[in-house]
């Protein structure tokens, strides 16, 4: 057989799974339907918020601390800026998630952090008017990936180390073979021992026999232009903000020079699609919802819309991942469901998918991903 591997999807965690695996000798075909880091799934839109204090279940932070060891590694290795700490500011009343749950996480892993209340916010961050009754707990060491950089960084990576990357070619059909996999696109059928499944929002369309319900999201990103220009937010934090209505919103700072406004959106506000029906335009209507939620919390940023983006999220019923080998194929390993917050861990399962393809185990702690939970449900 031609190739130890085939990687179908080398979007963020295909790119970083073909990285892995051809970094540690496997011969590595990748396949690819769209371009290098390209714009129609779920990585790109220039950044990503990375941060350790995980609100949404402590379980993932050993995970985080790999993970950030591995993004330090890939900017080394790529000689890329691929991620940047800017400092974390998560806001809101103090028994909200957001608040809550990034202090619980921090208090179980000893993660250094800082709480402030209202008056301290708005002193040391004053583009923020928070309620009087908001704190907020600030993490040093949260901040921002560039996902389109860090997919071409994992891909130049894996080329460099063997692999061979297939792009335009659509997998139409795959199969266990005895003793391995085929996989069919319109270009031709390939071989290999093992196959690593990456899809995306495409999920549905690839792994359907495996019956996990996933349900896609169309999501929208905002960049605004502050209203005194971006200067105040050139050097910021990045931030999640939860209001009364259990709302999360979050941003970044200004990183696309004078003209480009500051990037915001909505965490989990999404109307259900597919990829094939998902509406690419940004309406008026949706603008104005987003200036209203941000003339509240930060009124030097309610300016015009000056660019906007839609991106998929692939939300499990529970929001945790899925990442364990296929539990009817034996060669096969899938990777999918990140529920609109798996780029922070974009290196660290590459790593796992090589662990799983390569030895059918891994050291990292993912029983909070095995689709047995969800398919057995
Ligand atoms: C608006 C938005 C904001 C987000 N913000 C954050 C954030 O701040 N922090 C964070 O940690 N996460 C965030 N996320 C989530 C994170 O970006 C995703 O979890 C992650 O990018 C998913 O990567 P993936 O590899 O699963 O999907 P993708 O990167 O979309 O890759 C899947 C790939 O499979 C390819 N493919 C599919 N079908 C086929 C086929 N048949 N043949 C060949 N190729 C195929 C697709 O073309 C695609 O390239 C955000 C997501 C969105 C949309």
């Amino acid at each position: 057989m031609p190739y130890d591997v085939i990687v179908i999807g080398l979007g963020g965690m295909g790119s970083a799974a073909a990285y892995h695996l051809a970094a540690r000798g496997q011969r590595v075909l990748g396949l690819e339907k769209f371009t290098p880091a390209h714009d129609k799934g779920s990585s790109h839109g220039g950044s990503r918020i990375i941060r350790q204090s995980y609100f949404e279940d402590p379980a993932y932070v050993p995970l985080l601390l790999r993970a950030y060891e591995l993004w330090d590694r890939l900017a080394t290795e790529s000689a890329r800026e691929v991620y940047r700490m800017t400092g974390g500011l998560f806001i809101g009343p103090p028994d909200c998630l957001t608040v809550a749950g990034s202090l619980l996480a921090s208090r179980q892993w000893d993660l250094p952090h800082e709480v402030f209340d209202a008056d301290e916010i708005r002193a040391r961050y004053p583009a923020f008017t928070p309620r009087d009754g908001d704190i907020a707990l600030f993490e040093a060491k949260a901040g921002f990936a560039r996902p389109e950089m860090t997919v071409q960084a994992h891909l130049d990576l894996a080329q460099r180390a063997g692999a061979t990357l297939r792009f335009g070619e659509e997998v139409t059909a795959w199969a266990e073979t005895g003793g391995g996999v085929s996989v069919t696109t319109a270009d031709g059928t390939y071989t290999a021992g093992q196959l690593v499944i990456c899809p995306g929002a495409w999920a549905p369309q690839l792994l359907a026999e495996f019956g996990i319900p996933i349900t896609v999201e169309r999501q929208v990103l905002y960049w605004l232009d502050p209203v005194g220009g971006v200067g105040p937010f050139v050097d910021h934090p990045i931030f999640i903000a939860e209001n009364e209505r259990a709302e999360q919103i979050y941003g970044f700072p200004a990183i696309d020079g004078p003209a480009g406004g500051v990037k915001v959106a909505f965490f989990r506000k999404g109307v259900v699609c597919t990829p094939d029906t998902i509406d690419r335009e940004v309406h008026e209507q949706e603008i104005g919802e987003m200036r209203d939620e941000v003339a509240r919390l930060l009124p030097a940023l309610d300016g015009p819309c000056v660019h906007s983006a839609t991106c998929m999220y692939s939300n499990t019923p529970d929001q945790h991942f899925v990442i364990a080998r296929h539990p009817d194929s034996a060669n096969v390993t899938v990777a999918c469901g990140f529920s609109g917050h798996g780029f922070k861990f974009v290196p660290v399962v590459g790593e796992i998918l090589a662990d799983l393809a390569t030895t059918g185990a891994t050291d990292h702690p993912i029983d909070l991903f095995d689709p047995r939970r969800l398919v057995n449900a």
